[in-house]
């Protein structure tokens, strides 16, 4: 049996050839998108602990993870609000408190005063003193040294029912056989690629993230920049490279309407608005409008900050279409964005003679069956709405153009789908995506490869920086009060309340009360609310209400976020802006400093503040520029906040880091275009090896 495998490298082999893996552990680490050996194998460490120094306990800092080693001179179960057994630890130098908030008679009545202890864990401030909860813990006989661990220990990303030391057991045994067949793993990048990496070849740099030997450089392997590492995570970002760039390639081999560039409704349009386009929306209008003069799909990424304009360019792109007789459809991720949308693309385009139609998830019964209709007939030119768009039953008549607003919620796999929705007869429509989330360009060029970019990076005239302020909650009063002053002078406002809680319901909750306070310390103001449980009509009634200065002040969740336009807004409250991310502050900052006033910010945070909530909030005051805040954000956060992938766990990379290895990044970009003209059978085999499962679900 093993015999026989040994011809077979280690990508065919499947897991259950190890001891101890049967049909039930196998499925659990496919699970884990682990089939075949390789797959075990490229399973990679997702960080590293230290157990080779015993550290004293006077040097620890909170977050530290590490071994100490001490006596115990106080041992007792303490009666708070829960039940937990406290150690105190002293080596001499330093003590700390060890919790138990589970212990049993025999674990209690073991440490007791005198004992000597080793210990690993997270150090934690405590009530008094630092603290490690629940800490891995030895006894040790001061006759008998004990050696620490030689080399850092890896930490896998486990799943139920596969443990760490599961893996870690496997992994040994997978190791093993990579010793034994190294050729096993093949190498799949060209020479002229691998010249780059002299020091070690793909099963050498793999054996030794597995497990370091104790010789190697531990400063480099802690961040994530040891040669081995950089082998890997460069063949992983090549590997994501290449298949969005194929994914790409794939799409645009269908054919798409071609619309000839028609002048008539464009300028009556424009000549209609109260405004001149900036150069920036000009030369992005005529970027879409080029594309759609081809008979390859567009597939355009058009980035622009809040306010910078977007939906006018949407329309420019909207009318080439409908005026080369195709149908549009303009997709929105909320309701409300929606319905925004609908406003001005009826007062825009009716007057032109555009038959514009509405479908969302709420329209039911014979209202949608009728709008459905008209949209399979090709009556409505254009139809405007959420996702409900592109249910199995709503078929347009000659679908050319798909723009997708905030394209921040939507990931591949939706794009992916949304692409297919459209496709006939050999026809896919031109695809419009835009975002008001500035993604770092080394971040949008990695993630959004199979996407041309357009950035509108200037902003109409006569926009104001909106001032922020950073406040205390202790000052709300004197908030309350500017809320009073700016609507004394005719201005409108936005209280924002992010909340503490996880649940909904009582985030709405407290929304409410936060609107009842509200309107009780200014009854002289009319205050609305809107949040995720206000019903659709009410919702829809109080946004109108706010848009035409009836409503004074808007309480709101964080459901105002994306897009919602009401210039006479000049002053926003931020509840806890210490619980968002940057960006997202960004957005909803930019709900104010739409019109000629000057508008201001307050955030206004729960003391005390961490210093990282401190710096983030800073930044936030010091700048507007959304593509500044995106950049610190990926630094801080990640780049799966700053995409909003992290629940989707979309791009997540298992050894790469986008902002540690961006200096990878257009070298990998051409490599990944020089694989897969030279070398396809290769980019295939390293899609295959990173993404394999993943790709599978894009397909299904
Ligand atoms: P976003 O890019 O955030 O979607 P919008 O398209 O909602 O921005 O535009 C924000 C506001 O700016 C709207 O009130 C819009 O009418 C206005 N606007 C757009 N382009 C211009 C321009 N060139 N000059 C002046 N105002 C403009
Ligand atoms: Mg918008």
């Amino acid at each position: 049996m093993i015999k026989e495998s040994a011809s077979k490298s280690l990508a065919e082999q499947p897991v259950t050839v190890l001891k101890g893996v049967g049909a039930r552990s196998a499925e659990k680490l496919a699970r884990l998108g682990i089939v075949s050996l390789q797959d075990l194998l490229f399973h990679l460490p997702l960080r590293y602990q230290d157990r080779t120094r015993i550290q004293p306990i006077g040097s620890l800092r909170r977050g530290d993870q590490v071994v100490i080693e001490g006596e115990i001179d106080l041992a007792e179960i303490k009666y708070g609000r829960r039940r937990s057994l406290m150690v105190h630890l002293a080596d001499g130098t330093g003590s700390l408190f060890l919790r138990f908030f589970y212990f049993s008679n025999a674990q209690r009545q073991a440490l007791n005063r005198g004992v000597r202890l080793r210990c690993f864990g997270e150090v934690r401030n405590g009530p008094h003193s630092l603290e490690m909860v629940h800490p891995e813990y030895q006894r040790i006989d001061p006759d008998q040294p004990m050696a620490v661990e030689s080399s850092l220990t890896p930490i896998y990303p486990t799943t139920e029912g596969v443990h760490q030391l599961t893996l870690r057991g496997l992994m040994q045994q997978a190791l093993e056989r990579l010793q034994r067949e190294p050729e096993g793993l093949v190498e799949w990048l060209p020479p002229s690629i691998l010249a780059r990496f002299p020091e070690l070849n793909l099963a050498q740099a793999v054996g030794f993230l597995h497990s370091p030997p104790p010789d190697a450089d531990q400063q480099l392997l802690l961040a994530g920049i040891h040669p081995a590492q950089q082998r890997l995570s460069y063949e992983e970002l090549l590997a994501h490279q290449i298949s969005l760039r194929s994914m790409r390639a794939q799409h645009q081999s269908i054919g798409a309407t071609l619309f000839k560039s028609e002048h008539g409704l464009k300028q009556a349009f424009l000549a209609a608005l109260p405004f001149q386009l900036t150069s920036a929306q000009a030369r992005v209008v005529a970027e879409i409008e080029w594309d759609l003069e081809r008979s390859q799909p567009m597939q355009r990424l058009v980035q622009g900050d809040v306010g910078s304009g977007k939906t006018v360019v949407s329309a420019m792109a909207a009318l080439q279409a409908i005026a080369a007789g195709s149908q549009v459809a303009l997709m929105a991720p909320t309701e409300l964005l929606a319905e925004q949308h609908l406003r001005n693309f009826s007062q825009w385009l009716r007057p032109l003679g555009i038959d514009i139609g509405w479908l969302t998830g709420r329209l039911k019964g014979r209202p949608r069956d009728a709008v459905v209709e008209r949209i399979a007939s090709g009556e409505i030119q254009l139809a405007v709405g959420t996702h409900a768009l592109f249910q199995q039953d709503v078929v347009f008549n000659d679908l050319g153009l798909v723009v997708i607003d905030e394209q921040h919620r939507f990931g591949v796999h939706q794009r992916l789908a949304l692409r297919e929705k459209g496709n006939r007869k050999g026809h896919t429509p031109h695809q419009l995506i835009m975002t008001a989330t500035p993604i770092p360009r080394t971040l949008a060029m990695t993630a959004y490869a199979d996407l041309d970019l357009s950035v509108i990076d200037v902003l109409p005239p006569g926009r104001k920086p909106v001032v922020t302020a950073v406040i205390s909650e202790a000052r709300r009063d004197a908030v309350v009060e500017r809320v009073r002053a700016a609507c004394a002078e005719g201005r409108q406002a936005y209280w924002v309340c992010t909340l503490i809680e996880e649940s909904e319901v009582l985030q709405c909750q407290a929304a409410e009360d936060t609107a009842r306070l509200l309107a009780e310390a200014l009854p002289e103001l009319k205050v609305a609310l809107v949040h995720g449980r206000v019903k659709q009509e009410e919702k829809e009634r109080v946004m109108q209400d706010f848009q035409s200065g009836a409503v004074d002040l808007m309480v709101a969740t964080t459901v105002i976020e994306v897009g919602v336009d009401v210039p006479n807004a000049s002053l926003m409250i931020i509840e806890n802006p210490e619980r968002l991310g940057l960006a997202q502050l960004h957005q909803l900052r930019g709900r104010v400093g739409r019109g000629s006033a000057e508008s201001h910010c307050v955030l206004m945070y729960h003391a005390p503040l961490s210093a990282n909530a401190k710096q983030r909030l800073a930044i936030l005051r010091e700048t507007s520029d959304g593509f500044v805040i995106a950049q610190k954000d990926l630094e801080m956060r990640g780049p799966g906040e700053v995409l909003g992938t992290r629940q989707t766990g979309e791009m997540q990379l298992r050894i790469a880091d986008l902002v540690r290895d961006q200096g990878m990044l257009d070298e990998v970009r051409e490599a990944a275009e020089m694989l897969l003209h030279r070398y396809p059978d290769a980019a295939a085999q390293l899609v295959n090896r990173w993404l394999g499962e993943r790709v599978e679900y894009v397909k299904a």
